[in-house]
């Protein structure tokens, strides 16, 4: 693994006071590497793991070319013989799904088939069975426009889903529902997934009371540590939680070793701002190779970041601002792709979509900003976004009320109602 010194050494424009959200997660990125490890799961229980290698196909899906509809199969000779006219078809036998019929047709016969059967021998096209006709004369005999249908229609041809020796999943997909389906269709029962990230994680503050304790003159219930629950939860780690630490150095490197003997990562919560930073640095820089951040963006901005070590392990520190807002939106956009990467998933960062501004917006250029927004369309259809009221950073009822981030590039200065501004749905983050 590349030092974090090294990386930020070979940045001609690095300047930790004023880092661009963009370069903070290029030296993230760098620095990181998935963590060994592999377990063999039952798909079902693979749901939302990390597959740890390809999963080659052993069987075409489907293992026939078959039937997409309830009709009849022929050989599509027979429509160019009709020449526009009507096709004249006897009907030899019925090919149902899962029967090994074996029947073949002749020229001018044709076999009455339901969907997912086999296709007869020699046969590349099903009528519909609702464009047939009955031909009273001669019973065992269908009749259709020769029109009504192309040649090669209603068919499904083998391996046309999955083929037989290629890929079906890729390494560093984190499974969803589809795919156990489409594992399940493979007939395969067990998968080989790394095994989950351990990711501790803890509250720093004298002014923090956890829930139950009385909430004394100038103190606020510890929020950060329910907030980034729920965040890691969403990306199926083991949690740590080590609880409230003191603003105390004995206090905060004894957290900090502990986390960093029985987790691969550690996400604090507060202590990293000016005026508390000192000691912290301090026993960060002591434990490992951690450098403080301020970060050009909004809500968010000192931010720590780096390795520890203790006792001969190993771990990866996010040192998150205090601010319960702060805590979420870096939790957002630098942590959570630090752990994906971490776990080996192969994760495209969440889409980033244009709707119109409801509202004018104030920003300076030369920082990134996050504002929580509420979706809606508006009085013409379009779908629009508005702030959620107060932006503080310390106002968590922001997120909660909202439902996307407006991202306000680092480039961008104020918007105007009516602007087109990119969101980032909370749907799917989340
Ligand atoms: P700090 O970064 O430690 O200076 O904290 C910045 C602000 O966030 C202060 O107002 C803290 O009281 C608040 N804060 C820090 N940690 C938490 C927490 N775990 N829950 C709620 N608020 C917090
Ligand atoms: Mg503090």
């Amino acid at each position: 693994m590349p030092s974090l010194q090294s990386v930020i050494s070979c940045l001609s424009d690095y300047d930790p006071s004023a880092l661009p959200v963009e370069q903070a997660n290029r030296i993230i990125a760098e620095v990181i590497e998935p963590v060994s490890g592999i377990e063999q799961v039952a798909i079902r229980a693979a749901l939302d793991r990390v597959l740890a290698e390809d999963v080659v196909s052993p069987i075409d899906v489907p293992a026939h070319d078959n039937s997409a509809m309830d009709g009849y199969a022929f050989a599509s000779a027979a429509l160019q013989a009709a020449d526009g006219g009507a096709v004249t078809l006897r009907v030899i036998g019925t090919a149902l799904a899962g029967d090994a019929h074996g029947l073949t047709p002749a020229t001018g016969e044709a076999v009455r088939i339901m969907t997912g059967a086999v296709m007869p021998a020699g046969c590349d096209t099903v009528i519909p069975q609702e464009f047939t006709q009955a031909v009273p004369e001669a019973e065992d005999t269908v009749r259709f426009a020769a029109d009504a249908v192309r040649a090669g229609d209603n068919r499904r041809l083998r391996g046309e889903d999955l083929a037989l020796g290629k890929p079906a999943l890729k390494r560093g997909r984190v499974l969803q529902p589809a795919d156990l389906g489409l594992l399940a269709s493979l007939g395969i029962a067990e998968v080989k997934v790394r095994r989950r990230l351990r990711v501790a994680f803890f509250s720093t503050g004298d002014e923090l009371r956890s829930i139950g304790e009385p909430l004394d003159a100038g103190c606020v219930y510890d929020s950060n540590r329910y907030t980034l629950h729920g965040m890691l939860r969403r990306l199926h780690v083991e949690l740590i939680d080590m609880g409230v630490v003191r603003d105390d150095p004995a206090a905060l490197e004894a957290a900090l070793r502990s986390a960093c003997e029985n987790a691969d990562a550690v996400i604090t919560s507060g202590g990293v701002s000016v005026g508390e930073a000192d000691y912290t640095k301090q026993i960060m820089a002591e434990l490992g190779d951690v450098t403080f951040w301020k970060i050009a963006m909004r809500p968010g901005r000192p931010m720590a970041f780096g390795r520890i070590a203790s006792n001969g392990h190993q771990a990866l520190l996010f040192g998150l601002p205090g601010n319960p807002v702060a805590v979420m939106v870096t939790f957002y956009h630098f942590v959570r792709a630090a752990l994906h990467r971490m776990m080996g998933a192969d994760i495209a960062p969440p889409p980033l979509m244009r709707v119109r501004s409801a509202q004018a917006i104030r920003k300076k250029p030369g920082r990134t900003e996050y504002q929580r927004g509420v979706l809606a369309r508006g009085a013409d259809g379009q779908w629009e976004v508005r702030v959620t009221g107060q932006q503080g950073s310390g106002v968590l009822r922001s997120m909660s009320e909202a439902d996307c981030f407006i991202v306000l590039g680092h480039e961008q200065g104020g918007v105007a109602a009516g602007d087109p501004v990119e969101v980032m749905l909370f749907e799917g983050l989340l």
